[in-house]
């Protein structure tokens, strides 16, 4: 995210439907004053979303507090899965801060043991130790801990992590390496042992999507299978909404099997129905050893966790591996309750349903824009339109910048652009969506591309 927005308020149409409604400028003339507060006393890296000041937001709508309504195709940041503000999880909430249940450390309570009691049974076997923290990149930084632990075990130089090019995991020292964007990196100042990225075989940037692609990296790198402690990969890669082909993926865990390496699928995005199944790596027809979960974990408070099996997730002794906001009261409350509204709303069958009609129709739009539309990748409510510089590969962040602007005019919130040149817009609404919004706002979307287009 390289781009500020404008916080020059611009005249734009006004629109009135059931699910939108703009009749400001945009940004908002009088919201002006707080969002320069906001670029005054925050760093500028905080100022790289759409500037709409979120007032309230409750299932798939988001409305600031000057009578105007967008359609949210981000679910804040892939994290409102089950809706904002979902009525049983603000219930939960609610009754958990009414009896005084905010918070207990690592001091036994309720909420969490149905969370982890809910998550070991979602969770396939050995998968039943649940370890609960409050960000995906300490879910991540766990994973690569405990697996370098169980890497220990067989052998003290066992400690390889392997990811991939593109990848994202969070941006803490440990997952920030594992990520597999070198200017995100360049912070750190020289290289951490141990971390080596391999080719992504998304089929788009990277043309090889055979395994042979993987094995041949790792010995380019002079990496030793028998030195390698985890694969992590997320289960799509974030930046493109980019699935790795079936054998492949069938091909790693055989591989990671006969080596002794864990294979740990970051489902950070992935999971909690978001792909259309309840875990993303159901689409590959294979187990990993270790599941790092986020985002939709919660649909709304902090709220993240490692999933493993016993024999690697109980090497560390009682009082070793915890953390101070680790398991939080009010945040597994929120998961519960999000957890048994995914599941008992069918929303994972709705992401599937409409996500293939989101499909259809941003290929659709694809085959109508083939000059700037690259690819559309991903499966369920989520996809990844990545935008490119007129009939090349080369990414085109400028345009994509400018359909993400044209969305808020048209009512329709985005985040920025990701990925790979910052020229992917991600759709991902919360999977309560109906079909008649996602229609609507699929309308406004092709209308934006249409309109940024003629403007480039
Ligand atoms: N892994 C993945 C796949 C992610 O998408 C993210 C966040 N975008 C993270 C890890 C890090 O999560 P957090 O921002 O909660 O630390």
């Amino acid at each position: 995210m390289d781009k500020e927005f404008n916080i020059n308020p611009v005249d734009v149409p006004a629109i009135h439907t059931p699910y939108r409604v703009i009749k400001t400028a945009l940004p908002v003339p009088g919201s002006v004053e707080m969002l320069e507060s906001l670029r005054r006393h925050e760093p500028k890296s905080m100022s790289g979303q759409p500037p709409i000041i979120w007032d309230r937001a409750e299932g798939f709508s988001v409305y600031d507090p000057y009578g105007n309504k967008w359609i949210d195709f981000s679910s804040g940041v892939l994290v409102a899965n089950a809706g904002h503000a979902a009525p049983r999880v603000r219930e939960a909430v609610a009754a958990a801060a009414a009896k005084g249940t905010l918070y207990s450390y690592c001091f036994p309570n309720a909420a969490r043991a149905q969370l982890v009691e809910r998550l070991a049974s979602l969770a396939p076997d050995p998968l039943n130790r649940v370890f609960l923290l409050t960000t995906g990149s300490e879910a991540v930084e766990n994973a690569i801990k405990v697996a370098r632990m169980y890497g220990r075990t067989q052998d003290e130089n066992k400690y390889a992590i392997v990811s991939y090019e593109r990848g994202f995991h969070g941006r803490t020292l440990g997952s920030q390496m594992a990520g597999g964007i070198p200017e995100l990196k360049e912070w750190v100042g020289g290289r951490v042992e141990g971390f080596y990225q391999v080719p992504f075989p998304d089929g788009f940037r990277t043309e090889d999507t055979t395994f042979d692609s993987f094995e041949a990296s790792l010995a380019g790198q002079g990496v030793e299978p028998a030195n390698v402690a985890a694969v992590i990969m997320e289960t799509y890669q974030g930046g493109g909404a980019s699935f790795a082909p079936v054998p492949y993926i069938e091909k790693l865990r055989a591989w990671c099997t006969k080596h002794g390496v864990l294979l740990v699928f970051d489902e950070v995005q992935a999971g909690f129905g978001r792909t259309g199944t309840f875990w993303g790596f159901e689409h590959y027809g294979v187990t990993p050893d270790l599941i790092c979960c986020g985002k939709g974990i919660g649909s709304s408070l902090p709220i993240s966790a490692t999933i493993g099996p016993d024999y690697v997730m109980d090497l560390a002794e009682p009082g070793s591996m915890t953390s101070t906001h680790a398991a939080h009261a009010l945040c597994c409350a929120a998961a519960v309750a999000n957890v048994d509204t995914i599941l008992d709303e069918a929303m994972v069958a709705n992401s599937k349903v409409l996500g293939d009609h989101l499909h259809e129709r941003l290929n659709a739009l694809m085959a109508k824009h083939p000059e700037v539309i690259g690819a559309v990748h991903g499966k369920g409510l989520m996809a990844g339109v990545h935008f490119v510089k007129s009939g090349t590969k080369e990414p085109d962040s400028d345009l994509a910048f400018r359909v993400t602007e044209q969305c808020m005019y048209r009512g329709v919130m985005l985040f920025a652009p990701v990925g790979f040149g910052s020229a992917t817009i991600k759709i991902c609404p919360p999977l309560m969506i109906d079909r008649f919004a996602l229609d609507e706002g699929l309308d406004a979307f092709a209308d934006a591309v249409s309109a940024s287009v003629c403007g480039s």
